[in-house]
């Protein structure tokens, strides 16, 4: 359950609800920074009777609590004026990896004059061999970096371990959770403790609860701007390298106040399918797209096969110019596509 305080309420009085609870067996925790405070446990409120500085409470019937929409309606901010949330629509591309001046720089200036308003590159990356290129470090940040500012991009790139926190966030609008961190629930309850922004990639393996409890892990430490990322789930099949979930946009929207952006790079893992399921993922809903690019796919040093060439994005952002009338239809007044 849910308890809303009212502006009022003091320190002390929080204290003395707390220890009542504690006496009766129930475990609470405040939510640092949101006045409210999560009561683990209890179904019925008429206990709280009596304390009048509680202004209401809301019981939330599923396991994940502050990513439901039952707790909150949507989740709207803007990241250096930007809008993103569950009212938006926006753009995310870039390489897989900063490689080189040349390259990062080559895509920013792409992407500005596109009007894209944000840049993905990873400098730390979490490669499943430990020979592959594993990304250019602090060097890569600060490229990344320069690149956006030059060209007036956000930045979003990964954050793979706590003790690259302080860098990682020097450099970035947006800090990337990663498919493999979803699950490092320690990680994840640092992240709460910061304001920036997070983009949470859904585990390869992880159900729906899984994700938004991950969710939870960072709203309840009082950071509220995060934002999920469908990027293919894991199957038995071979020819594809991940099933990309276009189903569990709806699903997701139907449960909780996040937005959601679909990755249909890592979702298929080719880049001839990429532009399908980025148009699929549109009309599912999605807040939003990431999408891998690079200036000469074929020399990438991570994801070579599923990075789309400029010419093929710029087909791909025709098409979806072609969409918008049908996304706009298909969604409430107050949605807006920030392309
Ligand atoms: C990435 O975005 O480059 C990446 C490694 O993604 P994921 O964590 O989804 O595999
Ligand atoms: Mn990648």
């Amino acid at each position: 359950m849910i308890v809303f305080f009212k502006h009022s309420a003091t320190h002390a009085q929080i204290a003395e609800l707390q220890l009542h609870l504690k006496q009766l067996g129930l475990e609470s925790q405040l939510v640092p920074g949101k006045n409210i405070c999560l009561v683990h446990k209890l179904t019925d409120d008429t206990i709280l009777a009596g304390f009048d500085f509680i202004s209401h409470t809301k019981a939330i019937s599923s396991s994940f609590q502050l990513s439901s929409n039952q707790y909150k309606e949507e989740t709207n901010f803007d990241v250096n004026g930007i809008p993103v949330g569950s009212a938006y629509v926006n753009i995310i591309a870039g390489p897989c990896s900063v490689e080189s001046e040349e390259q990062i720089f080559k895509t920013a200036e792409f992407l500005s004059k596109h009007q894209i308003k944000f840049i993905r590159g990873g400098a730390y990356k979490p490669r499943t061999s430990p020979y592959s290129f594993r990304g250019l470090g602090k060097e890569g940040l600060k490229m990344l970096h320069q690149a956006a500012k030059q060209y007036q991009l956000n930045v979003v790139t990964e954050l793979m371990d706590l003790s690259l926190l302080d860098e990682v966030q020097q450099y970035t609008d947006i800090i990337q959770i990663g498919s493999r961190n979803m699950a490092n629930f320690y990680l994840l309850g640092e992240l709460g403790k910061i304001d920036t922004p997070i983009l949470l990639k859904r585990g390869m393996q992880a159900n729906v609860n899984e994700w938004l409890l991950a969710a939870d892990y960072i709203l309840s430490g009082g950071n509220d701007k995060v934002i999920l990322c469908e990027r293919g789930i894991r199957s038995f099949d071979p020819m594809s390298r991940n099933v990309m979930d276009v189903g569990v946009i709806p699903l997701i929207q139907s449960l909780s106040h996040l937005p959601i952006l679909a990755d249909p790079s890592h979702g298929t893992g080719d880049s001839r399918f990429v532009g399908a399921l980025a148009k699929a993922s549109l009309v599912a809903g999605a807040n939003g797209l990431m999408i891998e690019i690079h200036p000469d796919p074929k020399k990438a040093l991570s994801d070579a096969n599923q990075a789309l060439s400029f010419e093929a994005f710029e087909t791909l952002l025709s098409e979806i110019e072609l969409l918008k009338p049908t996304i706009k239809k298909l969604k409430p007044t107050s949605y807006s596509l920030v392309v």
